[in-house]
């Protein structure tokens, strides 16, 4: 099985786009097969010139290593469509021979004029085919003059154009919908039609994965494959992917791209299964399922037909899942680049590099609690503090005054003192204990102790909390407490 995946680099790639690839690659490691890397950048005026880095970069994140292709080359390099205008300038030439294509030098000004003319007799937008009899001398002279001329294809005079989609089954279109299209501009580059047809059957693809939206093309490919003598590849066109209202997944619905993901702190992992199941099944209940198993498991007729819904809240879900199955030290490497980046990541005060040591032992903390690698910051930023300034009022739990929670924290900095060793379970019980001695509820005394200590209402587990802070920042941060309750009692 040889596939390519022939992304446009017109800017970030869209996650419907990376599902494509994702397949693609798929494929090609169940079956021993090839997976090709093509550039389509044949369309100039929508060319970002660093859309190519951000093609490469987004398949490294994700995984996909290409076989053949830019950076790694094959035996029909060229990989990048700008760098083989020959081949489709002689694939045009033998079509302009055969009679199958013919040159056109139709103004842009009697393009506009028949265009409105249909509009009026509101008929089909499309070519008159008037250069299918255009004099070669009058032609020469267009050249000489230095007017654009093109080449267009010749369609067929009526009737249907049927292929087989292997998702869809036998798929027919009326030539009537369309017109001769162009195959070749004026700039001698050739138009996403033709280049993709010369492209597929020189680099021996054997199998084209696209999405749906490229299907109405296909009747095109099919007439210039036939021109020319060539066999069809393969169709398979996977189904749109939309956003949960049912409308196509666009900007307005947040992040598109898998940049944009991957700064939002999903785990590449994650994002693989995910994309996986965004169109495919593997037949039974399986969600979460390693990378191997998604290969073992993938099968082209279990390619749905219906649209999938991409569902952010889902993939946070799984993310998670995936965020879990990370040893401490895993994750704490993950999360350095989203701690140490500003904005978003730990205050600019806490020194640059982080310790992953401390990291390491802080993580296990909240895990449990992260959808994402961003979500972090916000829930460990504490552990990093220099000193926490408690609101008195916030440290006063129900039914406490000032002065029993500034003594019950008084007791309570003596069992951190002592507590051998400066462990959770030693000081989860010696604190239990503390409570009923003072006659107070276990959340009163916690609840005090987890505002000195975090200075917020809910955090981590409060004795983890503690044992990862270590003795000597615990005991500095009650007594702030402390002293703010006096003073806060002596303003009174
Ligand atoms: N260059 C097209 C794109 O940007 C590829 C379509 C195809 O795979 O044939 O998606």
């Amino acid at each position: 099985m040889r596939v390519r995946f022939a992304p446009s680099p017109t800017g970030a790639l869209h996650v419907g786009t990376v599902r494509t690839a994702l397949y693609d690659w798929i494929l090609a490691r169940k079956t021993g097969g090839r997976f090709i890397l093509r550039i389509e950048d044949t369309d100039q005026e929508r060319f970002v010139p660093e859309a190519e880095q951000i093609i490469f970069e987004s398949l490294r994140w994700i995984g996909l290593d290409w076989d053949e292709g830019p950076g790694v080359g094959g035996p029909h390099a060229p990989y990048v469509q700008t760098q083989r205008r020959e081949l489709y300038q002689a694939a045009a030439r033998r079509l302009i021979e055969s009679g199958a294509a013919y040159e056109c030098d139709c103004s842009p000004e009697r393009l506009e004029e028949v265009r409105k003319k249909q509009e009026a007799l509101k008929l089909a937008p499309g070519y008159d085919g008037k250069c299918r009899r255009r004099d070669p001398a009058e032609l020469a002279e267009s050249r000489r003059q230095g007017r654009p001329v093109v080449v267009r294809m010749k369609l067929p005079p009526a009737g249907d154009v049927s292929f087989v989609d292997l998702v869809r089954g036998k798929v027919t279109f009326s030539w009537a919908t369309m017109s001769d299209f162009v195959i070749l501009k004026s700039d001698g580059l050739p138009t996403y039609h033709l280049a993709v047809v010369v492209d597929d059957h020189d680099m021996k693809i054997t199998h084209v994965l696209r999405g749906e939206e490229w299907i109405a093309s296909t009747p095109r490919h099919v007439l210039i494959h036939e021109k020319l003598g060539y066999q069809m590849p393969v169709m398979v066109h996977l189904p749109l992917l939309l956003a949960p209202d049912r409308s196509k997944l666009s900007k307005r619905h947040g992040a598109t791209s898998v940049n944009e993901f991957r700064d939002a702190g999903f785990l590449p992992e994650a994002m693989f299964n995910f994309l996986a199941l965004m169109g495919w099944s593997p037949g039974d209940d399986r969600e979460v399922m390693t990378r191997q198993e998604i290969v073992d498991a993938f099968s082209l007729d279990r390619i749905k037909d219906s649209p999938a819904i991409f569902d952010r809240t889902k993939l946070e879900w799984m993310n998670g899942v995936y965020i879990r199955q990370l040893t401490p030290r895993q994750l704490a490497e993950r999360l350095i680049p989203f701690l140490e980046q500003s904005p978003g990541g730990l205050p600019p005060s806490v020194p640059r590099p982080l310790d992953i040591g401390y990291l390491e032992k802080s993580v296990p903390l909240v895990q449990d609690r992260l959808k994402t690698l961003r979500d972090a910051a916000d829930l460990i930023d504490f552990l990093y503090a220099p000193e926490i300034r408690p609101e008195p009022a916030e440290v006063v739990q129900k039914g406490m005054t000032v002065a029993t929670t500034a003594s019950s924290l008084g007791r309570s900095l003596q069992v951190l003192r002592e507590a051998e060793p400066f462990e959770h379970p030693v000081l989860d019980a010696r604190h239990r204990a503390l409570a009923e001695e003072l006659g107070l509820k276990t959340g009163q005394l916690f609840g005090a102790l987890r505002v000195a200590i975090t200075g917020k209402k809910v955090a981590p587990p409060l004795f983890e909390t503690m044992e990862v802070l270590g003795r000597k920042l615990c005991v500095e941060r009650v007594e702030r407490a402390i002293d703010a309750l006096g003073r806060s009692e002596a303003r009174a």
